[in-house]
């Protein structure tokens, strides 16, 4: 269900140790999180899955793990360093700081994010009568001015490539574009075919209101596919097709609430630009962007190193640069739309009331939670362990004997556990141990030689 509000999430988050304000203890920095245990778990699952599906799934398609500094000179060929910023206003009443484009979409005013500065500071003075200020309610802003997004970084520039500062990257497609040649040269790839990256990028976001749906420091998962200039279009619609069924396939998330977003004004070098949106409880929000970049990316390249970044087609005996269709996401924003899809609040026939996580157990951070009946009986104990070390090296388990069952099922519900094993005095007598469904709350005996296949069938 999605139709939750985001305080639910922010604290099953924080209570069940899925994810912290970074730096608590002092207060906490703004719009950066940690992953806690089972946080880490989940994030571990989204990436690992998207690996499968692209990496393992495909045999044109390699990984790749480029650093995170990098020359200077890649953000200027890129168009960051002129390009990269946000419409920053702030409120003079307050200093709050906001985007632009965020405040005039509340007054009811669309505003598109490419608008130059100046384009920006027209449409806001003649709406400025409109536009309130969300924290303090007065009516009295800057004008609007961009805003670079890039981190500086001081590690020290030792390229010479002059005043330039090094920067902690923007994004992470940057390092496949810079190594394009170098995959080329050291595999037997021809078009088409793609590189695959997860990793950190950083960027200085003016808002941070939505939990982790707009982070400073976060990850992206990024898909570069290198393609046929005259191909472009046609590989481009058929990502977008594989995209979109991932979601609803492979993540589980309902068609009804996802949508297509078409990017109506391109950047100059782009032919098609869609970004899947998910109805997070905050409204439809992009989860990734599909794009057609043309040869954009390695033409600039090519112009700022002076190295060719050109394909030579071995049928065609053509020489050109590929064009590139990119699928891009956040970890933090599947996350977080994981969690909304997921999470339920369910009154169950005894009268009391249970929050679940109905996460496809692929993605959940425990797969098998194992309990002895009793704390104080070692023999039960002994027997739970036993099971539990068995079970530990297939699945990602947890072993827990503190409090009752039911209290234990609770607990398990909230973090999404598929299964609960349950060792009992007829596990010593018989040798079955009771396995407990989180969605169907159904249980079920099964012969403990049995249970590894038994869990096999469920979770595999
Ligand atoms: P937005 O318009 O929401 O700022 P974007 O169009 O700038 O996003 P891209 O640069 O296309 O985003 O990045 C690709 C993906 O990376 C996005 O679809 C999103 O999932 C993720 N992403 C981008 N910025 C952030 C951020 N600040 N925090 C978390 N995830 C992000």
């Amino acid at each position: 269900m999605s139709d939750i509000d985001l305080d639910s999430l922010v604290s099953l988050c924080k209570r069940r140790g899925f994810i912290y304000q970074s730096s608590e203890i002092y207060g906490g920095l703004a719009a950066v999180y940690d992953y806690g245990p089972y946080g880490v778990e989940l994030a571990n699952n989204i990436k690992q899955l998207w690996w499968k599906d692209l990496v393992y799934g495909h045999d044109n398609i390699v990984g790749l793990d480029s650093a995170i500094f990098m020359h200077p000179k890649v953000w200027r060929a890129s168009g960051h360093i002129a390009n990269f910023s946000d419409p920053l206003v702030e409120c003079r009443h307050c200093h709050s700081r906001f985007r632009a484009d965020e405040l005039l979409a509340q007054a009811g005013v669309k505003a598109n994010e490419t608008m130059s500065e100046n384009e920006f500071n027209q449409l806001f003075d003649d709406y400025r009568h409109l536009v309130v200020c969300p924290d303090c309610g007065q009516q009295n802003f800057t004008a609007v001015r961009r805003f670079n997004l890039l981190v500086e970084s001081n590690l020290g520039d030792f390229t010479g490539s002059g005043a330039e500062p090094v920067y902690l990257r923007g994004e992470t497609c940057q390092g496949i574009y810079v190594n394009y040649k170098n995959i080329m040269d050291s595999t037997r790839l021809q078009l088409p075919f793609g590189i695959a990256q997860i990793g950190k990028a950083f960027r200085n976001e003016i808002t941070a209101r939505q939990f982790i749906f707009r982070t400073r420091e976060f990850e992206q998962m990024e898909l570069q596919y290198f393609v046929k200039p005259t191909e472009d279009l046609e590989e481009f619609n058929q990502w977008k097709e594989q995209r979109w069924n991932y979601y609803i396939n492979n993540l589980g998330i309902s068609t009804n609430n996802l949508q297509w977003h078409k990017h109506e004004k391109l950047a100059f070098y782009a032919k098609a630009a869609f970004d899947i949106e998910y109805k997070f409880p905050f409204g439809f929000q992009e989860i990734e962007g599909i794009h057609a970049r043309g040869d954009y990316d390695l033409s600039q390249h090519q112009k700022y190193s002076g190295v060719k970044l050109d394909y030579y087609d071995p049928i065609s005996h053509e020489t050109f640069i590929p064009h590139i269709v990119e699928a891009s996401s956040g970890v933090g924003r599947v996350f977080l739309m994981l969690l909304a899809e997921a999470y339920g609040e369910e009154n169950l026939p005894d009268g009391s009331k249970r929050i679940v996580l109905h996460l496809k157990p692929a993605l959940a951070p425990i797969k098998v939670a194992v309990f002895p009946l009793l704390r104080n009986r070692p023999e039960l104990v002994a027997k739970a362990r036993e099971i539990f070390d068995q079970l530990k090296v297939h699945w990602r388990c947890e072993f827990d004997d503190n409090g009752n069952i039911g209290k234990r099922y609770r607990r398990q519900d909230e973090i999404g556990t598929p299964y609960s094993v349950t060792i009992d005095f007829d596990t010593l007598a018989n040798n079955v141990v009771t396995v407990r469904d989180r969605d169907s709350m159904k249980q079920e005996s099964i012969n403990v030689n049995e249970l590894i296949a038994y869990l096999s069938s469920k979770l595999n």
